[in-house]
């Protein structure tokens, strides 16, 4: 059993001079925090739905210290949270049943490019726009991209097997995960990061710990794969009279052998609130009810191949398209501002699911309709990685009773659809309770076989991931 460590409190739990003194003998004074005015960023998470009491945050520098660190928690009994960038969607990344932070982003070990072997290992505590700074100066890339890059850490989207706006070419980040580098509960270290193409020795440990969002160790580095850059672009922002007419096209362009990196999905209530919370300029010189954000990028130039798939696609309103980095980057503006733009309303109810691609359509509209009977007070805002299915609902000005069963019935239409209550972000806290449902008993009664197995005092993350035992 773990205790939960508050940085004020004398007793009961282990002893406040004792155990940071470990931890200050581990990393040094500098890098234990506990006043409230340094580790308060590091409390809430970026939503703000999620906020942890008084904790202490350790910022250790190498695996080793990382690794020490894990001893001294296990020592005194205290919960271990690790935290990247803090930039998760599903509040795992603030320790609210108790413990203190590890904070990995002083691990920053980033090594040179093998362009030979398409490989980069960094460490956990890199950014994801550092890492793709570095392979693109190399002449290489990195498959896995989101919003959030300047914040959140490769060892982050690892933890959360975070997709991103590219999953449609290079797949999730387990997709892209090669090696990996793991402290786990007794301090002992996996270390496994040459990152060979073919190496079949039994148990896939780097894809295990993908995903397990900090609840069987912490991950310390990483082995990624990385590719040869398209040298044409282009991004092409499309408006429809639909949802429905939108949704349909995202069908009609994957069938077109386009050499697709992603297709996201806008409507027409979020591009305006968009325009309007960051006095962007309208694109089109009205609004329209639906839009896609298409990239292409090929060894050819790829322009041409867009407009002719694009011509033929039912409701099309208009189009601009966009060839050159500065230009396709304001185009992106009003996809990637969505998170933000709908967070600065207020903390919204946040569900992040997929459905089979064919089924997207369908689902927004009834969620829509759903939403707005059952709540008139309530906004929805629906945005997403439609080429793979990937819809984010958002919902604002829900009051705190109706939050959950207005969750409910969106969760209980997405598994009717056969979809996932959770796409990219993870189950965290937020979602554990419909892991159950979602997985099945079998699958649960073997997720907590493995957590018992690695962690069998339960120090990492407590309350995250897995459902309360019954
Ligand atoms: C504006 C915005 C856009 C986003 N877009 C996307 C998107 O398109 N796709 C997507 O998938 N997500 C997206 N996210 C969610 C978030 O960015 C990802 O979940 C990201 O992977 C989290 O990385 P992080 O370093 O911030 O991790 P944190 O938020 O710090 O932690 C997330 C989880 O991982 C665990 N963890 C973190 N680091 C480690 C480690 N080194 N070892 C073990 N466990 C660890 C934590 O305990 C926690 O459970 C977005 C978030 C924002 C704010």
């Amino acid at each position: 059993m773990t205790t939960s460590f508050d940085a004020e409190s004398s007793s009961p739990g282990p002893s406040r001079a004792g155990f940071v003194d470990d931890l200050i003998g581990v990393v040094g004074a500098d890098n234990v925090l506990s006043a409230p005015e340094v580790t308060g960023s590091y409390l809430v998470d970026w939503t703000g739905r999620f906020r942890a009491g008084p904790a202490v945050v350790v910022r250790p520098a190498t695996t080793e210290e990382t690794a020490a660190v894990v001893r001294v928690c296990s020592i005194h009994g205290v919960a271990v949270c690790p935290q990247g960038g803090n930039t998760g969607l599903v509040g795992g990344s603030v320790p609210l049943d108790g413990g203190l932070v590890v904070s990995t982003r002083r691990l920053r070990r980033l090594d040179a490019v093998d362009v030979a072997a398409g490989r980069l290992t960094a460490g956990a505590g890199v950014t994801l726009g550092d890492l793709h700074r570095h392979a693109i100066a190399a002449g290489m890339a990195y498959g896995v991209d989101l919003g959030a890059r300047d914040s959140a850490t490769i060892g982050g989207t690892v933890a959360t097997n975070a997709g991103g706006n590219n999953v449609i070419r290079y797949g999730m980040t387990r997709d892209n995960l090669v090696g990996i580098e793991v402290v786990l509960a007794d301090g002992s270290v996996i270390r496994d990061l040459a990152g060979l193409e073919k190496d079949n020795t039994g148990y896939d440990l780097a894809g295990l710990f993908c995903g397990s969002e900090g609840t069987l160790g912490i991950i310390t580095a990483v082995t990624v794969r990385l590719h040869r850059p398209f040298p044409e672009m282009v991004t092409g922002l499309l408006a429809f009279d639909s949802v429905a007419t939108a949704t349909a096209a995202v069908r009609s362009l994957t069938a077109a052998y386009l050499p697709l990196e992603a297709i996201e999905l806008m409507l027409g209530p979020g591009f305006e609130l968009i325009r309007s919370t960051f006095d962007l300029p309208s694109v089109f010189g009205r609004g329209h009810a639906a839009y896609l954000l298409v990239d292409c990028a090929d060894a050819t130039p790829v322009t041409e191949r867009l407009a002719s798939a694009v011509g033929d696609l039912d409701g099309l309103e208009d189009a601009a398209v966009a060839d050159d980095g500065p230009r396709r980057s304001s185009l992106w503006r009003y996809r990637e501002l969505h998170t933000e733009a709908v967070a600065g309303i207020g903390p919204p109810l946040k569900l992040d699911v997929s459905v089979p691609v064919g089924d997207v359509g369908r689902f927004v509209e009834q969620t829509i309709d759903d939403v707005e009977a059952s709540h008139p007070e309530a906004r929805v805002w629906i945005w997403g990685h439609a080429g793979d299915g990937n819809v984010h609902v958002n919902i604002t000005g829900l009051d705190a009773a109706s939050e959950e069963p207005c969750a409910a019935s969106i969760l209980d239409l997405v598994i009717s659809l056969d979809g996932s209550v959770s796409a990219e972000h993870g189950i965290g806290r937020l979602k554990k309770d419909w892991l159950l449902r979602q997985r099945g008993p079998v699958d649960v009664r073997v997720f907590r076989a493995i957590k018992t197995a690695l962690d069998p005092e339960g120090i990492f993350q407590p309350g995250v991931l897995l459902p309360d035992a019954p």
